[in-house]
């Protein structure tokens, strides 16, 4: 009998789980796939390794979720320190995000003239530094006793007395006001799109605030990937049952039996990291259909991604920055105006072998665009996809039209859905428009007595900083002295 049953290895399963058995209580993970990470992480084909979604940890620092939970928990990652964190390469004009602030501004400063680039960092500064200092410490959400009400209150209190009225402010009202030019717009969309998951004109200015300032804290790349990391995590689980698909589970008086691929086991309390769409078919329970039913019309536009993956000689100069963000024209395959390119560090013995580097590249599409298409309308479609990314890298990046590449491998929605079993492929959470945040965001509650979420689908959101905060905020309400 264990205490704890996790549901999935991606990075809140196992963020949780390490919290939890730290804790002291007996804890089992099972991973369907036979690595862990989900979205963040690290497969094998042909012989190299590719990070399968995310390639980028940001937030080390032990005032910081991740960095927090890094030092409580014991584990050291193996990282690199990139600085920039992210070259981005416009149509006319490239711009580096420095991690020093005022560098960052006279970057972009020279890179957009026109507009008012220091009075609108100024103003993100100030929300994102004072929403910084509460996260590590954010109590549960959604409040539900009257302790929880108070830290709520005092955490929302201590965020305005910080960040002022703009924390409260949508990104349109504030962003407005500084932007004069179309092309800074675009530039603070696209960024807005890979941390918030919408555009400045759909998020509130407290979030878009985190996600434009993301390059100034500390951002690295994870040496042996993004699943080198999620591994270090989970060895603090004592139980992780990788290949092991959790396919039915029953409550069993006060306990639960949960049904897998390699047997039964039992459990006092069960942690889903699943997407909130995707779990109700483990029960037998229609609550948590109903549930999901009406999460799925009330957060019907989501996002998937599509990647490439490939392994390309490393003829780069010394200083070639690791991420890169390339915008371009519509592409009519995803609906998308830019993808984000990675590349492994080349003294990283398992993503770069020989003299190469692993590439994970990745973009966000409509769902709707990869569904109903026939065997061949969808390799078409992949095939579609991969030249127009190459294309534009071509054009953007020279150096990669003649260097030496692998295989390309194409992941799409099915994909996601097929091996992270992200449900129709969605990823990245549900994005953080005004009109559901946070109060309408879901939380890790479900109706089921001790059965939580964790994971990007649930408050605050995605990305190993705010999955962190989700997981942290989970366990505070599970075991409330755990993290004190
Ligand atoms: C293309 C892309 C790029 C990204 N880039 C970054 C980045 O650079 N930095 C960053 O911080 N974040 C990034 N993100 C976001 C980040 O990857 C995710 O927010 C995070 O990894 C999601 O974690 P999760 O806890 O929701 O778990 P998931 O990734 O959803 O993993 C869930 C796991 O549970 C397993 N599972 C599900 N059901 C079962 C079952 N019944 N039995 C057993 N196992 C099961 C799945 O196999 C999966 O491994 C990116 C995401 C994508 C898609």
């Amino acid at each position: 009998m264990y205490d704890e049953a996790i549901v999935g290895g991606g990075v809140g399963g196992i963020l949780t789980g390490a919290m939890l058995a730290h804790g002291g209580r007996a804890v089992i993970l099972f991973e369907a796939m036979d690595y862990l990470g989900g979205c963040s992480g690290t497969f094998k084909r042909g012989g190299f390794a590719y990070n399968a979604g995310a390639t980028t940890l940001v937030g080390l620092s032990p005032a910081l979720p991740l960095g927090f939970l890094a030092q409580t928990l014991g584990v050291t990652l193996s990282v690199k320190a990139i600085d920039p964190a992210l070259r981005v390469h416009l149509p006319d004009r490239e711009v580096r995000m420095f991690q020093n602030r005022s560098r960052l501004v006279g970057e972009l400063s020279r890179a957009f003239p026109q507009d008012d680039v220091e009075g609108l960092w100024k103003r993100i500064f100030r929300v994102s530094d004072s929403a910084w200092s509460v996260m590590r410490d954010l109590p549960p959400f959604p409040p539900r006793s009257v302790k929880e009400l108070r830290s709520a209150a005092r955490a929302l209190m201590h965020l305005v007395a910080q960040g002022g009225p703009d924390v409260l402010r949508s990104a349109k009202t504030v962003v407005s006001s500084h932007v004069k030019t179309p092309p800074f717009r675009h530039f603070l969309d696209q960024l807005l799109l890979i941390t918030n998951q919408a555009f400045s004109d759909e998020v509130p200015f407290l979030a878009g605030a985190l996600g434009l300032s993301y390059t100034t804290l500390d951002n690295y790349s994870a040496l042996g990937g993004m699943g080198a990391a999620a591994e270090a995590f989970a060895r603090k689980i004592p139980v992780v049952m990788k290949q092991t698909l959790v396919r039915k589970i029953e409550r069993n008086g006060g306990t639960f039996r949960l049904h897998t691929t390699r047997g039964s086991f039992e459990a006092r309390r069960v942690i889903l990291n699943r997407d909130v769409w995707g779990a109700a078919s483990l029960f037998d329970d229609p609550s948590l259909k109903t549930l999901e039913t009406k999460r799925q019309v009330r957060y019907r536009d989501r996002w998937g991604a599509v990647t490439l993956h490939f392994m390309v000689r490393n003829d780069f100069p010394g200083d070639f920055e690791a991420h890169h963000q390339i915008h371009h024209p519509l592409n009519p395959e995803t609906g998308s105006r830019s993808f984000f390119l990675s590349l492994s560090e080349p003294s990283d013995e398992r993503l770069s072998p020989g003299g190469f580097r692993s590439v994970t590249i990745s973009t966000h599409t409509e769902l709707p665009r990869w569904e109903n298409l026939s065997l061949d309308g969808y390799r078409d479609k992949k095939d579609r996809f991969r030249d127009f990314v190459l294309l534009a890298l071509y054009r953007a990046i020279p150096e990669f039209r003649n260097a030496e590449k692998g295989a390309i491998l194409v992941g799409t929605p099915r994909t996601f859905a097929r091996y992270t079993r992200r449900t129709g492929g969605t990823v990245g959470g549900i994005p953080l428009r005004l009109r559901h945040f946070p109060l309408g965001y879901p939380s890790s509650l479900t109706p089921l007595e001790n059965v939580y979420f964790v994971g990007d689908s649930v408050f605050p959101g995605q990305g190993w900083p705010g999955v962190a905060v989700g997981a942290m905020g989970l366990v505070r309400r599970l075991e409330p002295d755990l993290l004190t």
